[in-house]
């Protein structure tokens, strides 16, 4: 080929390193064509994925892809001794995609491809092949009419739906010859009206009619919307497999199954599937028929099944990754069709990575690495409360382990509105379909009434992470009145419901929950991180019960304690608005008086659990607006008061709605906060001060320990600021030390970097600060501009959907904009003072792509919330990995 790009490989000339260019299923099928017997690949060809984008560039298919697919052929007819069209032996191939990533169901497949009506009836004059033609060439109008010609599936379901009723049978199994050769007119009649075309009948013209419509199915709807919820950038494409067909429909030696090489649920040793009897692919994991555990086939075809055994385990050694296989078994041979990395669920994942290390087969690193750390939150994931009796409506099949509990939808488009408005929802389908996928990405969890462990339901909610029980066959549902019926029981939309996705229980009680403790696979996956990472990882805490979470979630300390919510319980409140309705200084001194001991008290419950460790306080950063009532309520209560008193006004709630009206603003979050308070107030910082500077001193002489406190300025823009409040500081904790007359306890102050006058300075900023730590938040609204609750409300939906962002900002790091900014306070700072601390406290801390940042920025640490802290160990020390 002179050098020239190619856009088509024989099986032979492909290899597992050809990913980006063959695609996932591609490459690895050459792989195992490659590693030869005892494994069997039907005969085929890739198109690769630069046909595609060249495709979708342009249009139409190549010359020079329709040239080579020509030859291909040839090749393809000379292995398998057959020729496509041949009247009497025709060869039958499928046409499948295959991006560089799995997506599971998300693009098309067309089977059967090269029947046509000559062909069929040649195929059908063979002997006992009469039925088996007939019932392929209705499956390959009814795939090419759908995939092809985007003919609605439905159509040709009912046409099935109303032979079986009229011949009074209710299985497909039961349609005779004739039945099904009378399918095929009535398909292609409903071909030719859909169409307006005769259904193709020349086997060339089909094949790249299929392959376009492979390629036009990476730009479908669903594969768009699994790219978005995946991160797969819309530019890879897709490849496309043609394979010589086999067939798992030929009888009681034949089955199809896939099979996994260890438990596809738990991740324990040993073979795991699904299987089924004299069926094709498609009936296993579309749920039409429910299929046999896998060890069923052991009774059945005993040769085949000791051999699948054999070769999974092989690939899984090969690939050095659980595998996730299908075969087919064609009058007792046993061909493998696929082969690719198991999706499975977070625990399975973490278990199968330990259990790989032990067995010699990947090192820690290349373990860990496999981890989405971004999923493991769900290992940490409440279950139903062990004392609590559950008593089930229904058990179904255990899918996708964990609970989930929620009011019930039926649909998708339900499902996305209902969480969109913050409820927990469950979503309920007879079987679900790739359309669902958004559905499934809004609800806690799936539960369905048909299908089992291969459904698509349990795939994608184990790819997921996401709860799911399937095949609950007592469920009655009906979806256009949108009820269901179970066991007596009728139960509607809104109506709550339970599922246990590990035993399949199914309830409607309110069951409570129980948090959840990492096993003892997942334990040591985070003893593992823990010798790796560089980065240290605190939580976010204010609280000592969320700060004894993330002690046994094994944060090192607290990386900021947001002191506001200490202002906001009940017995605070009153005080904290009698401080800002005060109106002379002496007043607002007086109310702070009385907040002060509270605040010690909190500050002294924080420090008890984190003795020895550092522990970030930022002073008070929201605008004190918002400790008032809102004005509306106030008006509303003036005016029902003068209603009740016969014109009598509240001096006091008229002062009120003065005070509130006058620390109103256009814009509070860029208006009289953080820092701007303690320069307005003072005396608001000092009781703070005060409060966190004798806790301390309280805890060192109780418990012979106090943290290492270290004191935060928030939303900081020049350097005259901070040195104000860092004197403010200093003094204040001098002051205690001498009423106390103790030795001061030790601490530090330091500053939020959350505003990008701040990183642009920060040489000057460091000469005052002893640590930075970066407010990802708020630097993220003001690099972007973009105020988080009006963007993520509105416009930043469409900015998702139109790609102008893969993810939000304020979920994941702005890496050109926002990390820039980062990096230059990093560089700025350490230059003036090279001991400067760095951390980041945004809720960027706790996932996992950001993390990889700040890695590579050099921070020191990371601090997220509690529950969040165990995904940034793990992705800490993926982080440490991928640049070691
Ligand atoms: C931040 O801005 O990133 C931050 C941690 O502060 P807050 O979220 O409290 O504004
Ligand atoms: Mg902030």
């Amino acid at each position: 080929m002179s050098g020239a790009e190619r856009y088509v490989y024989g099986f032979a000339e492909g290899g597992m390193e050809m990913r980006d260019l063959l695609g996932g299923k591609g490459a690895n099928i050459a792989e195992m064509a490659r590693l030869g017997p005892p494994i069997r690949v039907p005969a085929g060809f890739i198109v690769t994925t630069q046909a595609c984008i060249a495709y979708l560039d342009r249009g139409e298919l190549l010359p020079r892809v329709e040239e080579e697919i020509d030859q291909a052929l040839a090749a393809l007819e000379g292995e398998a001794g057959k020729r496509l069209g041949d009247p009497t032996d025709p060869l039958l191939v499928s046409v499948r995609s295959g991006a560089r990533e799995s997506m599971p169901g998300m693009m098309d497949t067309v089977l059967n491809l090269g029947l046509c009506d000559e062909t069929a009836g040649g195929l059908a004059a063979r002997p006992g092949a009469e039925r088996f033609a007939w019932d392929s060439y209705r499956r390959y109008i009814q795939m090419f009419g759908d995939v092809v010609c985007g003919i609605d599936h439905d159509l040709f379901e009912r046409a099935i739906r109303d032979l079986k009723s009229e011949r009074g049978v209710t299985l497909d199994t039961e349609l005779g010859s004739e039945d099904l050769r009378g399918l095929v007119a009535e398909f292609k009649r409903i071909f030719a009206e859909q169409t307006g075309e005769v259904l193709p009948q020349e086997p060339r013209v089909q094949l790249l009619r299929a392959v376009a419509a492979v390629f036009d199915s990476w730009n479908g709807d669903r594969a768009i919307e699994y790219r978005r919820l995946h991160g797969i950038p819309d530019d890879w494409g897709t490849a496309v497999t043609v394979q010589q067909m086999v067939f798992g429909n030929r009888g009681q030696s034949s089955g199809s199954g896939v099979a996994f090489s260890r438990d596809q649920i738990t991740g324990a040793p040993g073979v795991s599937g699904d299987f089924l009897v004299d069926a094709q692919g498609e009936d296993v994991v579309s749920g039409t028929r429910d299929p046999e555990d896998l060890a069923e086939m052991a009774g059945v075809l005993p040769e085949a099944y000791d051999r699948l055994v054999e070769i999974t385990t092989m690939l899984e050694r090969h690939f050095r990754d659980m595998q996730d296989v299908e075969f087919t078994v064609e009058e007792g041979t046993l061909y493998m069709l696929q082969a690719r990395s198991a999706k499975r669920p977070p625990h399975a994942a973490v278990r199968v990575a330990v259990d790989m290390v032990g067995e010699g087969l990947l090192e820690r690193e290349e373990a860990l690495a496999k981890l989405d750390a971004s999923r493991l939150d769900a290992l940490l994931h409440p279950s139903f409360d062990p004392e609590y009796v559950v008593e089930p409506v229904t058990v179904g099949v255990p899918a996708s382990p964990g609970v989930a509990k929620g009011t019930i939808v039926f649909a998708t488009e339900k499902a996305v509105d209902r969480a969109a408005q913050g409820e927990e929802v469950i979503l309920v389908r007879p079987m679900t379909e790739a359309a669902d996928v958004a559905g499934f990405n809004a609800a806690k969890g799936i539960l369905t009434s048909e299908g089992g462990k291969a459904s698509h339901a349990a795939l994608v909610a184990r790819g997921m992470g996401k709860p799911c029980v399937c095949g609950a066959s007592a469920l009655d549902i009906d979806l256009e009145k949108m009820v269901m019926q179970v066991n007596g029981k009728v139960l509607g939309e809104g109506d709550l419901i339970a599922i246990d996705g590990s035993s399949g229980v199914v309830t409607t009680q309110d069951v409570p929950l129980v948090d959840a403790e990492p096993d003892e696979y997942f334990e040591k996956v985070l003893e593992w991180s823990d010798e790796l990472r560089r980065l240290g990882v605190r939580a976010n805490a204010d609280r000592p019960v969320d700060a004894e979470k993330a002690r046994r979630f094994g944060a090192e300390g607290i990386g900021l304690c947001r002191t506001e919510h200490m202002f906001l319980g009940a017995d605070r409140l009153a005080k904290m608005r009698a401080m800002i309705m005060a109106e002379s200084e002496a007043d607002r001194r007086a109310a702070l008086a009385a907040l002060e001991p509270l605040q010690r008290a909190d500050f002294e419950g924080l420090f008890a659990v984190m003795a020895g460790r550092p522990v970030t306080i930022r002073l008070l950063d929201p605008p004190l607006h918002e400790f008032l009532p809102h004005a509306e309520d106030l008006v509303l209560e003036i005016e029902r008061r003068l209603a009740v008193s016969g014109g009598e006004p509240s001096v006091d709630l008229e002062r009120q709605l003065h005070r509130v009206r006058e620390l109103e603003e256009a814009n509070p979050m860029l208006g009289t906060r953080g820092c701007r308070l303690g320069l307005l107030f003072p005396e608001i910082y000092e009781v703070q001060v005060r409060a966190i500077v004798s806790a301390a001193a309280v805890m060192r002489r109780r418990e012979g320990d106090a943290p290492e406190l270290e004191i935060m300025i928030p939303l900081v823009d020049f350097a005259e600021e901070l040195r104000a409040m860092r004197d403010l500081v200093e003094r204040t904790a001098a002051q205690v030390a001498e009423e106390l007359a103790t030795n001061p306890v030790p601490f530090t102050v330091g500053t939020m970097i959350e505003l990008p006058r701040a990183c642009l300075i920060a040489d000057r900023l460091a000469r005052d600060a002893a640590f930075f730590s970066f407010g990802t938040n708020d630097l993220t609204q003001t690099a972007l501009g973009f105020s988080r609750d009006d963007a993520e409300g509105r416009f930043l939906t469409e900015y998702l959907q139109r790609r102008i962002v893969d993810r939000s900002p304020f979920e994941t790091i702005d890496r050109e904009g926002v990390g820039e900014l980062l990096t230059t306070a990093v560089e700025r700072g350490r230059r003036s003072r090279p001991e400067l601390g760095l951390g980041i406290c945004g809720e960027h801390g706790g996932d996992p792509d950001s993390i990889a940042f700040f890695h590579e920025a050099g921070l020191d640490y990371v601090s997220c919330s509690p529950f969040r802290v165990p995904i940034a160990r793990v992705a800490a020390a993926q982080a440490a990995i991928a640049t070691s």
